[in-house]
């Protein structure tokens, strides 16, 4: 059994760009090579010269060790955020990550990434009738027009009472989608490179062990920004993942369900499964067998081949933050369990704050919201 996320195997783990060495000038510098630091490099290089900055490599954080569901769907209650924020917040939000996800699956084609992609519905389901999800589905079916409420459908291969179907969903090979965009950029990329500090003066000036990187505008999107920035705003989750070998009974869709925490789960091809869940906030190696048992009980007999977990950073009321935290500096946090379509969503919206041009979404991400 292998401890490493099943896309590490697809595209090996190895530095791919130099070091940062010298001092430079850019227009941006963009810190963390996830998916959030990647869209945004990849909106911001059609405008300005831009600099990607890893301290690891490319595709080795978060995003490499998630299970590359392309939801559109915020990991939050649809009906919590309704509650505090109302109906029309909650419209937006969905509106916004749908656009996103449109992009998401263009930037795809149109740049002919090779990344296993394929169009899915996903299902958020309940193993037995439950007034509450009812509920759910009733500020959901407001927020998002592509979706239906259908009982248990076998062709799906997992046993349900009802679900929420969200159609026009996806996934991929997350860390083939990474390396395939970066390859196709035409910007700097420096992979062990470890920013220390970030300091405004005249300009921006972005120190690294071995470097400086003078710039007018940065992007920090290193998951948890509180050692740069000096905000405590994320609270870390880990979760955990199996990938089995066996007869995958799934159709190609995605899955998540109603229990607290919920487990999720897909297919990668016929004879290969991933499913994740147990997450909690310390690392704790008994979430595995609690996984290993809801595997059995729901799909029966297999092989582990692989074990995983990772780190994903919740904001109070679980939806990220993307704001401009002084002037120049752009901080994106916070993006729990759905951070893969939130990562476009956050590409779109840095360019935007960058260009100086209004945002429609970017006010449901301010830290201003609680006020
Ligand atoms: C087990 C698991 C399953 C998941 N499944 C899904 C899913 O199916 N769908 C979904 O949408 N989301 C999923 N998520 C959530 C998703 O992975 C995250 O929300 C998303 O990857 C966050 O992207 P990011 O770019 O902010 O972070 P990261 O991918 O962690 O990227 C941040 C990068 O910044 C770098 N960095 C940090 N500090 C510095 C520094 N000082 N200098 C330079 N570089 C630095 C890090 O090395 C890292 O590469 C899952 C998460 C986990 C843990």
């Amino acid at each position: 059994m292998k401890n490493e996320p099943v896309w590490f195997e697809s595209v090996k783990d190895k530095k791919r760009f130099n070091s940062l060495k010298k001092s430079i000038n850019v227009n941006v510098a963009v810190i963390g090579g996830g998916i959030v630091g990647v869209s945004s490099a990849y909106f911001l290089s059609k405008k300005f010269k831009v600099a990607l900055i890893e301290k690891n490599h490319i595709g080795t954080g978060d995003s490499g060790y998630s299970t590359a569901f392309l939801t559109r769907t915020p990991d939050a209650s649809a009906g919590q955020i309704a509650k505090k924020y109302g109906q029309k917040f909650l419209n937006e939000l969905y509106e916004g990550t749908g656009k996103a996800q449109k992009e998401l699956f263009k930037i795809i084609k149109s740049n002919k990434i090779k990344c296993d992609f394929v169009n899915c519905s996903s299902y958020y389901l309940t193993y037995k009738k439950d007034k509450s999800f009812e509920k759910e589905w009733d500020y959901i079916k407001q927020a998002d027009k592509n979706t239906e409420f259908i009982g248990y459908d076998r062709k799906l291969g997992i046993k349900f009472a009802d679900a929420i179907r969200f159609k026009n969903e996806g996934k991929f090979d997350i860390r083939k989608y990474l390396l395939g965009l970066v390859s196709k950029l035409e910007i700097d990329v420096f992979e062990e490179t470890n920013v220390v500090s970030i300091e405004n003066k005249d300009k921006i000036i972005i120190k690294t062990e071995n470097g400086t990187i003078k710039a007018d505008k940065v992007i920090v999107a290193v998951g948890n920004p509180s050692s740069l920035i000096n905000l405590k705003l994320v609270e870390p989750i880990l979760s955990y993942v199996l990938a089995l070998e066996c007869k995958v009974p799934l159709s190609d869709d995605i899955f998540w369900d109603t229990f607290e925490p919920y487990y999720y789960y897909r297919k990668v091809n016929d004879k290969l499964m991933l499913v994740g869940g147990c997450d909690n906030q310390k690392f704790d190696d008994k979430a595995y067998d609690k996984l290993e048992k809801f595997a059995h009980e729901k799909f029966g007999k297999f092989k582990i081949k692989n074990k995983w977990s990772g780190t994903q950073f919740k904001t109070k009321d679980n939806i990220p933050y993307i704001f401009e935290h002084k002037k120049n500096i752009f901080v994106a946090t916070g993006f729990n369990g759905s951070g893969l379509v939130f990562g476009t969503l956050t590409g779109m919206i840095m360019n935007d704050f960058c260009l100086g041009k209004k945002n429609k979404y970017s006010h449901l991400f301010s830290l201003k919201r609680f006020k």
